[in-house]
């Protein structure tokens, strides 16, 4: 795959840039909405990415197009970088300026191959690659983590998106060949060895073509679920509850719903050790049948599915998955599958069949491999 940043920012600024730095989308293999209740999480990075092709001014100005929005560029004074100004694509980019303090201007153009909404995290993509280019091309000499902090605080506290800091991390920080297991409690990382094809097995990306919004309710409101259930409970957050707390914990709420919000996120942080565990085993069939038991748990006790991905995942377990699950955020997006690679193309047609039949418009299919994280690539 060939993206095109440096030749469209020569083509729309008229001169090279200093150099492009790419950051890839991830897929979450298990850990929902665990990572703002300090928990774990088992991402990795995939082949589809962004890259952020960059050069400096001396004008304060900064200049910014995304081959994603052809014709379009956006202008602002780098004095002006303020919360809400500019809306859109830009605030991304703005975001992360504003996040690392950034006092001199610059050209950017973006080019960028994750499907835009669809829960593989395109919005980090874009804000480390932008990230990880500022901090080389202005020498700001920070870590990685400091980083995916400002390209966190940039969706947040720029854009407006209330997301943990999973999709950063795992941006800035995965290996080729291997998932990254995150504590966001101890903040330590651990990368875990993923390889499915050297056991036959793919990893293939349903993408139900429904899109969410996480700056909408739905996403919030979950976290307040959290919160409010965590308050009951005198911790810190959900992560000070166990499996083996759980039946105390859940007669303490004495709420139905958040009942079910902690039963979710206290059994998922279980289901990542389990499966990393599992990893370490080569036992295959034991992460497939975590990943449905986390679909289950999504769907039922967190209610963040939709039919759209329920119908692919139920399809994609008839055609033979180990596995199979909605994948980010959730309210829409993307399910997964843990999939012999020979099972790919009877999967694909299952999932087509199921969507006809339902006059759902068609998903859109694709396998992805644990890729290597953020880096300059010219
Ligand atoms: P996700 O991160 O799951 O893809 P988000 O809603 O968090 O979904 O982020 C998607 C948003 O990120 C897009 O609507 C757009 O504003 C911005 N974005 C991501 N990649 C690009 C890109 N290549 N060009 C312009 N905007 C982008
Ligand atoms: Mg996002």
């Amino acid at each position: 795959m060939t993206l095109a940043a440096a030749s469209g920012f020569r083509r729309l600024f008229g001169n090279d840039p200093t150099g492009v730095w790419a950051a890839p989308g991830r897929v979450n293999l298990i850990g929902e909405h665990t990572d703002y209740n300090e928990g774990v999480v088992l991402p990795f990075a995939i082949a589809e990415r962004t890259e952020a092709a960059i050069a400096s001014r001396q004008d304060g100005h900064i200049r910014m197009c995304s081959l994603q929005h052809p014709g379009e560029i956006v202008e602002l004074k780098v004095r002006s970088l303020s919360p809400g100004l500019p809306r859109g694509w830009a605030a991304y980019v703005a975001g992360v300026a504003w996040a690392m303090e950034c006092e001199e201007g610059f050209d950017l153009a973006i080019d960028g191959s994750v499907p835009l909404g669809s829960g593989l995290s395109s919005s980090a993509a874009l804000t480390c690659s932008v990230g990880l280019g500022l901090n080389d091309l202005f020498g700001f000499g920070m870590t990685h983590r400091q980083i995916a902090r400002a390209a966190q605080a940039a969706e947040n506290d720029y854009v407006g998106a209330p997301t943990g800091g999973m999709d950063q991390i795992a941006s800035l920080l995965c290996r080729s060949g291997h998932a990254l297991l995150y504590d966001v409690r101890a903040d330590t990382t651990e990368q875990v060895p993923f390889a499915p094809e050297a056991a036959g097995l793919s990893v293939l990306v349903v993408d139900s073509m429904i899109r969410h919004g996480h700056a909408s309710g739905e996403y919030q409101s979950r976290r307040q679920d959290c919160e409010e259930s965590a308050r009951r409970l005198s911790v810190r957050s959900l992560r000070g509850v166990t499996v083996a707390d759980l039946p105390i914990a859940l007669e303490q709420l004495g709420d139905e719903r958040l009942v079910k919000r902690t039963r979710h996120v206290v059994t998922e942080n279980q289901r990542v050790l389990d499966i990393a565990a599992a990893l370490a085993r080569d036992d295959w069939e034991r992460v497939g049948r975590l990943l449905t038991e986390a679909h289950e748990s999504y769907r039922d006790d967190f209610a963040a599915s939709c039919p759209e991905v329920d119908v692919a995942v139920e399809a994609l377990l008839e055609a033979g998955a180990l596995g199979a699950r909605l994948t980010g955020g959730g309210f829409g997006g993307a399910a997964i599958a843990l999939i012999g690679t020979d099972d790919i193309d009877d999967a694909r047609s299952a999932v087509d069949a199921a969507y006809d039949e339902r006059n759902y418009q068609p998903a859109s299919m694709f396998t992805v491999m644990p890729s290597a994280g953020a880096q300059r690539i010219a």
